[in-house]
């Protein structure tokens, strides 16, 4: 379809559900943008972190999306990051003419500890390893080595999904959860247990409650009111597998991931905790007394930080919110902390979905804060002297000129059928391209 005549006022960078459901928002409203998606593909983590076993859900949410992009006023560009390491960033679509800007890119960085030993050969961060299994470019195409006995550092819902994927792989045997807090600490849903619960150790689980009842105690927790959740789902579930075996370790810190000399990982050291009450929870605190968790592979599933290549100003693992913002929402702030030092400048900035608070929740929580972005950047709009939009065909040109090999949405169902028509051939549900130049190439892009 041509572009010519098209113009954009608002763009957006990142095309998860967060800016998608923005750029919905915006363009229904009579606000046209250009949607600018480091992926190929739309979707986000909805697309490459929702675990691939859940269809239903990751296929409702594809057709949601398509028909999003479908909306007219929506100029999708796929293949086309922004930022400080590629060919256009921030300051330049700000140049172009751009009367606003949506950051709706996620939370593309990792959270590590610090440990000594995080290099070793064997230790990974969860998200390499769902980039991985949902075959997200580059990491699709990459191996990772595991090995018979993981430590999964970590209680929320993402190590749920790794336990899930390791029980899928034939080598591993035993699987260990670390998780620096009790077990009233724990951050998984309650329902993300059902795949994995078989596996669990029974007899093991109940002789780490017990290890752990006086310090839970200690802090007024009662320990059998939080076994419950587990021990009802594990009495429910018919599938009881102990290959491979999964375990939970309470009140330990990973300390120091130990390598002998060929760099492989031999085991995780871990300092025992107590925990100690605090304003709204409880902390962990370190006795001084260790233990030695005898693994070959570590994987770090303890969260994800904001991408600094943006050049926008950072406050601990998020970009720095402004507390006091100009078009608050619902009592939040979609903007960045005007006193921060950044790049691009920040006036016309905003932030929303997992860009805005880090690993914020589920799809819904990331769709409803991009349709509040949506409101807020229409209040800014009105606010501002009407000037020229951006207009689409010079922009494709220019994003063609350096050096971006763009995908638009005609492009997308080219896609769609050529991994359709594959999966065929193949006798097989679902096919997945693993690389950008075979997706490009079925496109006939490249
Ligand atoms: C392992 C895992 C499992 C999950 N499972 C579920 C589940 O089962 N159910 C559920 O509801 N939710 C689940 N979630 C949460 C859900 O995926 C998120 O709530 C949601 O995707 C966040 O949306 P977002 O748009 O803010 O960010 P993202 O989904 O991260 O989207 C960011 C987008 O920005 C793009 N981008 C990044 N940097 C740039 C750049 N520099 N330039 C241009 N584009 C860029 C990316 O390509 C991506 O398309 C899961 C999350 C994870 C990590």
């Amino acid at each position: 379809m041509s572009s010519a005549g098209k113009a954009a006022r608002v763009a957006i960078i990142g095309a998860g559900p967060a800016g998608l459901f923005a750029a919905k928002q915006l363009a229904e409203d009579g606000i046209e943008v250009a949607l600018f998606n480091r992926d190929i593909k739309p979707g986000g983590l909805a697309e490459y972190g929702i675990y691939p076993a859940k269809t239903k859900i990751k296929d409702g949410l594809r057709s949601q999306f398509r028909e999003i992009l479908k909306t007219p006023g929506i100029n999708y560009f796929g293949n086309t990051p922004i930022g400080k390491k590629f060919p256009l960033g921030l300051a330049d679509l700000k140049k172009m003419g751009f009367s606003a800007i949506l950051i709706a890119a996620g939370a593309q960085g990792t959270k590590w500890l610090g440990l000594p030993g995080e290099n070793c050969a064997g230790v990974y961060h969860a998200k390499e390893l769902v980039y991985h299994y949902n075959h997200l470019p580059p990491y699709a195409g990459q191996s990772f080595t595991i090995g018979k006995k993981v430590a999964v550092v970590g209680v929320g819902n993402v190590m749920t999904d790794i336990v899930r994927y390791l029980c899928t792989l034939p080598q591993v045997e035993e699987i260990t959860t670390v998780a620096r807090r009790g077990l009233a600490e724990v951050k998984f849903d309650r329902h993300e247990l059902e795949p994995i619960i078989g596996h669990l150790d029974w007899l093991d689980f109940q002789a780490e409650v017990e290890r752990i009842a006086p310090a839970m105690k200690a802090v007024g927790q009662e320990p059998n009111a939080h076994i419950q959740m587990i021990s009802e789902r594990y009495q429910k579930t018919a599938e009881k597998s102990a290959s491979p075996i999964w375990r939970l370790r309470f009140l330990s810190s990973p300390v120091k991931i130990l390598c002998p000399a060929d760099g492989k990982v031999w085991c995780l050291r871990t300092e025992e905790n107590e925990l100690e009450n605090i304003p709204g929870g409880v902390k962990a605190k370190g006795t001084g007394k260790f233990a030695e968790l005898d693994v070959d592979t570590v994987i770090f599933a303890i969260g994800d930080r904001v991408d600094d290549e943006l050049g926008l100003p950072i406050k601990g693992y998020g970009f720095a919110l402004n507390n006091q913002p100009r078009f608050p929402m619902n009592g939040s702030s979609f903007e960045l902390d005007e006193n921060a030092k950044s790049e691009a400048g920040l006036e016309g900035v905003f932030v929303c979905g997992w860009s805005r608070i880090v690993s914020a929740g589920m799809v819904g929580i990331a769709r409803k804060d991009g349709v509040n972005a949506a409101r807020v950047i229409q209040e800014y709009l009105a606010d501002q002297p009407e000037t020229a939009s951006v207009q689409i065909e010079p922009l494709e040109m220019k994003l063609q000129s350096s050096g971006y090999t763009c995908v638009t949405l005609e492009d997308l169902n080219r896609l769609e059928v050529a991994e359709k028509k594959q999966a065929e051939l193949m006798s097989q549900d679902q096919f997945f391209f693993d690389s950008n130049e075979e997706m490009l190439k079925s496109m006939g892009l490249v």
